[in-house]
């Protein structure tokens, strides 16, 4: 792709995108803002998908992620992304992004993945579960026939991070677990020219897969999105227990991890929901693993709810600072304190956070500069 197709290509995402998946750098686009004359392809992929099998009785079974969906033929899947055609299995979204944008790499949100830095930031249409606060409500809950889909293959991406000098893919929006072997061959493919992967996800994919992503993957950010089971049934349509099955196999992993817990108000906002939270992550992941407690903003099925209070996120920031966890920043709320990193053991600030402004003053590669303490994650 030449740099006025992809400057094409960049004004028509921004055409196409809204909330979370929209706003572009300025010195990414180079200048060139309105140029909304790049096709759209209206073509579907038919890549054959990984992980299923066949039914002795005939349909296939997705293993991808717990649903474990059974397809007869000519059936799509729960996400709507994956087709059975004569009992061969194919994904209808690879290479086909429908938003794409250059982020900071806090807006994932990673504070302890190269603070600073920015990432190539994708999603194709489709999601495993059905969050009623979903905020990319408008292509996690359509079908790949709806949106609008650039042609975008592995190659492509690759070539404009070493153009752009952009040092991360993300893999976020929707839920990168549906488009999983577009995210995989294009973290593969990144692995092998030094651009880093990332994951932002939901985390509801099962073993065998998740470990074979790993594999490529640099960094993975889990959205928790409740510590109790019916959580999940009412307001998600997916389950808890493969989502922190997962988050202790990344643990397990050499892949660096943070959690986002989007506080509620009145369905995961009690002070005992706080404490299991926090415990759970002490006792199965450590102290160490950063973990974002998010504002909440009425949208999509939860308009009936006020956002967040403030001192909802300060009470949830006490109950996880005194059950013992050592970076618990809140998100959503520009430039609180909370937003920046400060050392567990001398209280310095590291890391300064205003909105996606990022200075790292109080450390010397991975060290507190005042005390020397390692800080864990990824640091230049
Ligand atoms: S990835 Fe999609 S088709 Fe496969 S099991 Fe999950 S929801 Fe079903």
């Amino acid at each position: 792709m030449d740099r006025r197709k992809f400057m094409k290509f960049i004004g028509c995402g921004a055409c196409a995108a809204m909330s979370s998946h929209s706003g572009l750098l300025p010195e990414f686009l180079g200048g060139v803002q309105n140029a909304c004359a790049f096709d759209y392809t209206r073509e579907l992929s038919s890549v054959e998908a990984r992980y299923y099998k066949k039914l002795p009785e005939g349909g296939i079974e997705c293993e991808i992620c717990p649903r474990r969906c059974r397809i007869t033929d000519l059936e799509r899947g729960y996400c709507g992304s994956r087709e059975n055609r004569g009992d061969t299995y194919y994904t209808l979204v690879y290479g086909l992004p429908c938003a794409v944008n250059i982020d900071p790499i806090e807006k994932k949100p990673f504070h302890h993945f190269y603070p600073g830095t920015s990432a190539f930031s994708l999603a194709t249409a489709g999601c495993n579960v059905n969050c009623k606060c979903c905020q990319n409500w408008d292509i996690s809950q359509s079908r790949p026939e709806q949106t609008e889909n650039f042609s975008l293959p592995p190659k492509d991406i690759i070539d404009l991070c070493q153009q752009r000098k952009v040092p991360t893919i993300a893999y976020t929006y929707s839920e990168p677990v549906i488009f999983y072997e577009y995210m995989y061959d294009t973290a593969e493919l990144g692995h092998k020219h030094g651009i880093k992967s990332v994951m932002i996800s939901g985390g509801y994919i099962n073993p065998e897969p998740l470990g074979e992503l790993l594999k490529h993957l640099n960094a993975v950010k889990i959205d928790l999105k409740a510590i109790r089971e019916t959580y999940y049934k009412d307001y998600v349509d997916g389950e808890l227990k493969p989502v922190l099955d997962g988050l202790i196999q990344i643990k397990k992993s050499d892949v660096w991890l943070e959690i986002v817990y989007l506080v509620i108000p009145t369905l995961n906002d009690s002070d005992d929901e706080f404490t299991e939270l926090a415990r759970w992550i002490k006792n199965y992941l450590g102290v160490d693993v950063p973990i974002h407690l998010s504002r909440f903003y009425p949208q999509y099925l939860l308009k009936n709810l006020p956002p967040t209070p403030q001192t909802t996120l300060d009470r949830a920031l006490s109950i996880c600072r005194a059950e013992g966890l050592e970076y618990v920043y809140l998100g959503n709320i520009p430039s609180h304190k909370a937003e920046s990193t400060y050392c567990p053991k001398c209280g310095e600030m590291l890391i300064e956070r205003r909105g996606y402004r990022t200075s790292v003053s109080g450390m010397s590669k991975n060290k507190c500069k005042s005390c020397g303490k390692i800080i864990p994650g990824r640091f230049f």
